[in-house]
């Protein structure tokens, strides 16, 4: 039983591991697909923001090296004379700590100056020192006009006038709108900043006070710092690898490679072909919101994916974005959801085979089971056979030996003897003919010789071979048979010995109610014979049991009836015998009624 289930599972299990790479097989494979399409979206759609997208940075390739943006801001010199007019103010302001002499000296060097860039280093020096002098509302005033200063002016480390006047009325007076307003304007008028600028930048808005206006203006200068990162990191790369940046890639149409930056912020190329080369930096984040939002390529069955930074352990993209890789959200679902089919196929059959199984298991201990009753009935048999025979001889032994051991001429009731010894002798013949008849009905042997007869005759006949031991019993035996019926064709001998069964069942169950009936009647197609006592009665569980071969009731009460288990499994041979019938009704405990029915001649049905 267990071996079908086994061999089921382990085929089941086997498919099943099949399906799942076939169907890991076909994800894959549609995967491979969708990721050339998402490769290709994502170039187009790099390709187009680089053409001319808001964030976008292109870097040009000067002799074979990337340009940072803030090359462009050339630094001024002063003429000889400013210069030195600047350092005399100096030593008095810093070597001899004269503020005032170190004013009059910068004020004559704002006087001959000729570039914005003289005079605003001029004016610069002279707030400083009137600020040192506490002469601080004409510093302010002056750091004012310096504010106003073009963003393009700068010192000569690049930094913008406008920023320095910016930090100190920071300092001087903390809430000014017109800082604000002027740190906006240096940040907004495009222009690049050196990094060293823009980080001045990021620590003046530091210092002022926190609002909606400060704080856009911070996240924009955090913006200028990210992408000074990244192109200083671009620079960095530059300097210590092979130089691939500065390598753009052929005008004759070729693709190009997109690096991700450190921060996977960023996606860098290097385009242009060899006409025009230059660095291409895109902002990742937007560009890859629009693929991943695409119609076509998310709305497929793989569903919703991510482009991210490749993993150690991911394929790359495309070999133009080596560093990317697709994490789709839903494969294992779509596996498990391709697989439930079968996975439901197999278990109903799994369900089914072993139901059968147990099935055919039950069938098999059903009919073990009847097999050993039976045997145990048969062993029963014997016994019981053994048993019923030793009675009637002994009594048969008995009485011949009590009128052989007679005096001679004693007036004994001889003829009482010889009945009891003639009806023992007919018990015994009763039980061999069961017995015998049985095995001739086992043996397929058993002929019955139909003919036409009256039933009475063989009611009769029965009753006449019980009358004696009946009456010696105490039995009230109540005969009522139905006058004129018609014929039945029938084997004389078999329905007397049906009726003869009957009625020793109804004796030895009559547990001392002593009145049997004996009925003959007709019953429609039928003539009817029923024998009812009034004795035990039989269980409703029992009722059909009761007429196959060797089954006996047990119960207590009938531990030492006598009985071979034989008597109606002839009964109803003999009924099928003649195409009638035999059936029961009982009350346990009132008694029951046995009813042998055999047709009649010459009754249409
Ligand atoms: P047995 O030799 O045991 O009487 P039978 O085939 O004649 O064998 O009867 C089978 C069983 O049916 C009996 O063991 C008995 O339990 C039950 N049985 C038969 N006739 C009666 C009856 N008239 N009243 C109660 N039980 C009966």
């Amino acid at each position: 039983m267990t071996l079908p289930c086994a061999v089921v599972i382990g085929l089941g299990l086997r498919t099943l591991g099949q399906e799942r790479e076939l169907a890991e097989k076909r994800l894959s494979d549609e995967r491979a697909r969708l990721e050339q399409d998402i490769g290709a979206g994502l170039a187009q759609e790099l390709a187009e923001e680089a053409g001319g997208g808001k964030d976008v940075l292109a870097l040009a390739i000067h002799e074979g090296s990337v340009q940072p943006p803030w090359q462009a801001i050339r630094v001024r010199d002063a003429g000889e004379r400013f210069r030195s007019t600047i350092r005399r103010g100096e030593t008095e302001e810093f070597a001899r700590d004269d503020p005032t002499t170190a004013l009059v000296a910068y004020r004559r060097a704002a006087a001959v100056a000729e570039t914005p860039f003289e005079t605003a280093t001029a004016l610069l020096a002279v707030a400083r020192v009137q600020a040192k002098l506490a002469r601080r509302s004409e510093a302010i005033d002056l750091y004012a006009e310096l504010l106003e200063t073009p963003g393009a002016t700068v010192d000569e480390d690049g930094i913008p006038f406008a920023l320095y006047a910016a930090t100190r009325l920071g300092d001087l007076e903390s809430s000014s709108p017109t800082v604000v307003s002027r740190l906006q304007r240096v940040d907004l008028a495009g222009a690049w900043l050196r990094p060293e600028a823009t980080y001045m930048l990021r620590s003046a808005v530091g210092t002022l006070p926190k609002g909606d206006a400060v704080e856009a203006l911070a996240r924009r200068v955090d913006q200028r710092i990210d992408v000074i990162e990244v192109v200083m990191a671009l620079l960095d790369a530059e300097q210590s690898g092979p130089g691939f940046w500065a390598r753009p890639v052929p005008s004759d149409g070729a693709e190009p490679q997109w690096r991700l930056d450190a921060g996977d912020r960023w996606l860098v190329a290097a385009l242009g072909g060899v006409e025009e080369p230059r660095v291409v930096i895109v902002p990742t984040a937007a560009v890859f919101g629009r693929v991943e939002r695409s119609e076509k390529l998310a709305g497929g069955r793989l569903g919703a994916f991510r482009i991210v930074a490749r993993g150690a352990n991911e394929e790359p993209l495309d070999p133009r974005f080596p560093d990317l890789a697709v994490r789709f959200d839903n494969v294992d679902d779509l596996v498990a959801s391709d697989l439930r089919p079968q996975l439901t196929f197999y278990l109903v059959t799994l369900l089914l085979v072993i139901a059968l199984t147990l099935f055919g298991g039950l069938l098999l201990w059903r009919d073990v089971r009847r097999d050993v009753e039976m045997a145990e009935m048969r062993s029963q048999f014997v016994s019981s056979v053994s048993h019923e025979l030793r009675t009637p001889l002994t009594s048969i032994r008995m009485f011949a030996e009590t009128l052989r051991d007679r005096p001679s001429g004693a007036e004994a009731p001889a003829d009482d003897f010889l009945e009891i010894i003639i009806g023992e002798s007919e018990r015994l013949t009763r039980l061999l003919d069961n017995v015998l008849n049985f095995s001739k009905i086992e043996r397929g042997s058993k002929i019955y010789h139909l003919d036409s007869m009256r039933l009475e005759e063989a009611v009769e006949s029965a009753r006449r071979a019980l009358a004696f031991s009946l009456e010696q019993h105490g039995f009230e035996l109540i005969v009522d048979v139905e006058e004129g019926l018609p014929l039945a064709h029938a084997d004389r001998d078999a329905i007397e010995q049906a009726v003869l069964n009957l009625l020793t069942n109804a004796v030895k169950y009559s547990n001392g109610e002593r009145r049997i009936e004996l009925c003959l009647r007709r019953d429609g197609q039928f003539g009817a014979i029923e024998v009812t006592d009034h004795g035990i009665g039989i269980r409703p569980e029992d009722r059909e049991r009761i007429f196959e071969p060797f089954y006996r009731v047990k119960h207590p009460q009938l531990e030492h009836v006598p009985g071979t288990g034989l008597g109606l499994a002839l009964v109803r041979h003999i009924a099928d015998a003649h195409q009638g019938d035999v059936t029961v009704e009982s009350s346990p405990g009132q008694g029951s009624t046995f009813r042998l029915r055999i047709p009649l001649e010459g009754i249409d049905a």
